[in-house]
């Protein structure tokens, strides 16, 4: 663990027990330079606690990234709470991580991530004010899915010539929070859609309200389409996967698909534009961060409508220089976060 800190160059990893509610929770605080380290907390089952630590760990360096290219005086931190089958009371575990955040005095500030709910976030803020994300302050899912939608028509236009996205045809692949209102914005735009869930009710309304073609789970990543949208869980990017793409572009929500930055020159060597998944899916992290601050939605549209121009700019910078879109983020987030590195 310690040599992932140190190549991730996170800077500090907390854990937590409580044997009273059946909480077993990490946090990552990946770097705090620009200010206190916000990222979601995933309420997820995992193989193993190390599994547990290593997803906080990668997901907190991603969100100093985030952070950094959004131009958000945050740094990067990330949560895991383990999922446990035999937890009985739901709330009561929420509200005893709240306490282990409350530890930390507001070096990192929690949200809402895969797994975990606004009201979950209630329950946290029973224990501390650093937490955003609450059903007063609103999930954060639909502000992602507009930040990937623009994303998506930047991406179109870089790779395809137009940034109209009519007659497309777009694989979104998971049809959760942001996925599902990703694909109607797609469909409002005139979008052919393939998706695929394990949920298949999800399929069912997407299948019912948008017109989508229902495509079984391990199908739709080699399906042909045009922009494949990953909106499931991470590291589905592997050198295998890449090799059964058959699209234009990858763009979507899901946090860390890459397993490395090599997959990123593999896409580029196929041909495929690849939208670095921390700067398409930043709307989330914009809305909780400056509704925390208590801005109004004006000024976080404002912000949020940022996304494509920074998408487009990183895209350009690709081009010129001929690399990947993903080692280009990554070296304009390491210019922001280390500067006199
Ligand atoms: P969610 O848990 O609401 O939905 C995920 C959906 O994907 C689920 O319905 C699940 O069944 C499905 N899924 C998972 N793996 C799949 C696969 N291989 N094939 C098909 N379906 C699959 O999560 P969410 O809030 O919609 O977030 C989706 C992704 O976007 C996550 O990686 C999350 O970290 C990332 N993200 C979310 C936000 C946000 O605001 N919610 C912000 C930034 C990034």
């Amino acid at each position: 663990m310690f040599a992932l800190m140190q190549s991730t160059r996170t800077q500090s990893l907390h854990l937590a027990v409580d044997p009273a509610t059946g909480l077993k929770a990490v946090i990552a605080i990946h770097n705090e330079s620009a200010g206190p380290a916000l990222g979601g907390c995933r309420y997820l089952a995992y193989p193993d606690d190390e599994s547990a630590m290593i997803d906080a760990i990668r997901l907190a360096q991603g969100m100093t990234y985030k952070a950094a290219l959004a131009g958000l005086p945050l740094g990067g931190g990330k949560a895991v709470i383990i999922r446990n089958p035999h937890v009985e009371n739901r709330a009561a575990l929420f509200e005893a991580f709240g306490r282990f955040v409350e530890t930390l005095h507001g070096r990192y500030i929690t949200a809402i991530d895969s797994g975990t709910s606004t009201i979950d976030m209630d329950c946290i803020a029973q224990a501390t004010q650093h937490v955003t994300s609450t059903t007063a302050q609103g999930d954060p899912s639909p502000h992602t899915a507009m930040g990937v939608f623009a994303g998506i028509r930047s991406t179109a236009l870089a790779r395809l010539g137009s940034s109209n996205l009519e007659g497309l045809r777009v694989a979104v692949q998971g049809l959760g929070n942001v996925g599902f209102a990703l694909a109607e914005q797609l469909y409002a735009a005139g979008v052919d859609l393939l998706v695929s869930d394990h949920d298949e009710g999800r399929v069912q309304l997407a299948m019912q309200q948008l017109n989508a073609k229902p495509v079984a789970a391990e199908a739709l990543i080699s399906t042909p389409c045009d922009i494949f949208a990953p909106c499931g869980l991470g590291s589905i990017l592997n050198g295998q996967s890449v090799a059964q793409l058959r699209c234009a572009a990858v763009a979507g929500s899901a946090n860390n698909q890459l397993t490395n930055l090599q997959i990123a020159d593999q896409l580029e060597a196929r041909g495929i534009l690849y939208a670095p998944d921390y700067v398409i899916n930043s709307g989330g992290l914009i809305y909780v961060a400056l509704k925390h601050r208590g801005e109004d939605l004006s000024i976080i549209t404002a912000h949020l409508s940022r996304i494509p121009l920074r998408l487009t700019e990183v895209y350009a910078h690709a081009q010129a220089e001929k690399r990947s879109p993903a080692r280009v983020a990554e070296s304009l987030a390491e210019r922001l976060v280390y500067p006199h590195s």
